[in-house]
């Protein structure tokens, strides 16, 4: 069983995965320093479930075995859970500054547990109970798991069975006695160079024909035939040539994500918990994604925080603090991100249990939540930019600094504040330009589900009907 952060490194130390950086295999992921930030987020994790102060947020006890177990591998069992959760995660992002990423399998966890329930209710299968059995081995050993639903997609305009190349959509293409073989990718996955194992789901609702692709199963990721291959961020080099210029060394600026390809991967009956019940795959999609979304003003809210601070000791380090300005811009960027955790707190108080026992944000609101994420965290980063100031597009190199020539005139010029060293202030607006830029931004906007994905969400569960019904009333309009 995984206890500490030293144990989780060493567990991924002997998994062997399969994962390409660079057009390179990597021999062992916990020494590439491409993935280290990424480590170190997840390793969060752990650490801070040992700490007695956040164990009331970082542990819970299993429905299942009544023992003490990770929060992140735990069923919401109740109202509290759930606001726990984003207390959590906002907890989390205070000391990470960036994405721990191991949420994504918890919400993957609790969709499963719900839906494998309804699908045992409607058809008679087993699905639920082996899902527990999966789960108690989840909780016992304290895995990290990557939430796997998105597909690569291919034409968006054509259904799975429909694309020039069936992978384009993860499916089964055999069935056998002893278990299922899976062919085909999930795209932009989290944490997956540093997990243990990845919960396969569908990516969308699925219609009559597309059987195949309804497909929830787990998967080991140092299964035969996975292989792993990383994606590109902003900034990366930045990773191995200079820890000041990364801003965040030792966290990075978001989660690690990566192509995940399954060629020809068996998987054994007791890990599949679906297999072609189309008419359960938007439950579990729309499942997932409020349970994602529910998140965002968790640990976004929690990111902003820092980047507050980070703008507040800015403007200290330039002599700007005191101007009236940038104080109401300092008030500004907090009233945006507490909006984003009010929207979380509220879909988890307005949470409800479904026939499964596991409690479920309210979709509405958390769906809320996330849009409001896409933009109040460009309005933060927007703000962030102006009272830092053009020097975080513009400062030099590390190793300008470090230059037995040179050095002399960055310390000189790249000064602020009499009595702050340069470095020091270089450090803050490293570590600014780096939490607003590229890649974190476009994860603010995409994680969780696109802004589109949110106004579908409305459009379905808005009750706009209802709304045309109180306008006639009060207008005094019969039909
Ligand atoms: Fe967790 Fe936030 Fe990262 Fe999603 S973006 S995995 S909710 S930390």
């Amino acid at each position: 069983m995984i206890r500490t952060k030293e144990d989780y490194v060493k567990s991924l130390q002997s998994l062997g995965l399969v994962v390409y950086c660079k057009g390179q295999r990597v021999a062992d992921v916990t020494a590439h320093p491409g993935f280290l930030p990424h480590i170190n987020a997840a390793a969060k994790t752990y650490e801070l479930a040992l700490a007695p102060e956040h164990e009331h947020l970082l542990t819970a006890t299993s429905h299942l075995t009544g023992r003490k177990i990770s929060r992140f591998t735990h069923i919401h069992q109740g109202v509290d859970d759930l606001i726990r959760k984003v207390q959590m995660l906002r907890l989390i992002a205070h000391e990470t500054g960036s994405c721990f990423q191991r949420c994504v399998g918890f919400d993957g966890l609790n969709a499963a547990y719900m839906t494998t329930f309804d699908i045992d209710e409607k058809c008679g299968t087993t699905y639920h109970q082996r899902f527990r059995d999966y789960l108690r081995f989840i909780q016992e050993e304290n895995l990290m798991v990557v939430g796997g639903m998105t597909d690569p997609k291919g034409d968006r305009s054509k259904s799975p069975s429909q694309q020039h190349d069936p992978d384009l959509f993860t499916r089964v293409v055999e069935k056998r006695s002893d278990g299922i073989v899976l062919s085909g990718a999930k795209a932009h996955q989290t944490g997956a160079v540093n997990s243990h194992e990845i919960l396969v789901m569908p990516t969308q609702a699925l219609r009559e024909g597309d059987e195949a692709y309804a497909v929830t199963c787990a998967v080991p990721l140092n299964t035969k035939g996975v292989l792993l291959i990383f994606g590109r961020q902003t900034n990366e080099e930045r990773k191995t040539d200079s820890r000041l210029d990364a801003g965040n060394p030792e966290f990075g600026m978001v989660g690690g994500e990566a192509l995940v390809v399954f060629d020809q991967v068996f998987v054994p009956w007791e890990r599949v918990f679906m297999c072609g019940e189309i008419d359960f795959t938007g439950t579990l999609v729309e499942r997932f994604a409020t349970l994602h979304r529910q998140n965002y003003g968790g640990c976004k809210g929690g990111v902003s925080d820092v980047l507050i601070g980070a703008c507040a000791l800015a403007s200290e380090y330039q002599g700007t603090n005191k101007a009236s300005h940038i104080r109401d811009k300092l008030a500004e960027m907090m009233h945006l991100a507490e909006t984003v955790y009010c929207g979380s707190v509220a879909c988890s108080a307005m949470g409800y249990r479904t026939p499964s026992g596991a409690f479920y944000p309210d979709p509405v609101l958390a769906n809320c939540t996330k849009l409001n994420v896409s933009r109040n965290i460009y309005q933060i980063a927007q703000i962030a930019h102006d009272v830092a100031g053009g020097i975080i597009a513009t400062l030099p190199f590390e190793s300008d600094l470090r230059s037995p020539e040179i050095g002399k005139y960055v310390e000189k010029y790249m000064a602020g504040v009499e009595n702050v060293p340069t470095e020091t202030r270089i450090r803050i607006l490293r570590l600014i330009e780096n939490m607003t830029g590229g890649t974190a931004l476009v994860e603010s906007m995409h994680g969780a589900g696109s802004p589109q994905a949110q106004k579908v969400m409305y459009q379905r569960l808005g009750n706009l009907p209802m709304k045309i019904k109180w306008a006639k009333k009060l207008a005094g309009i019969r039909d």
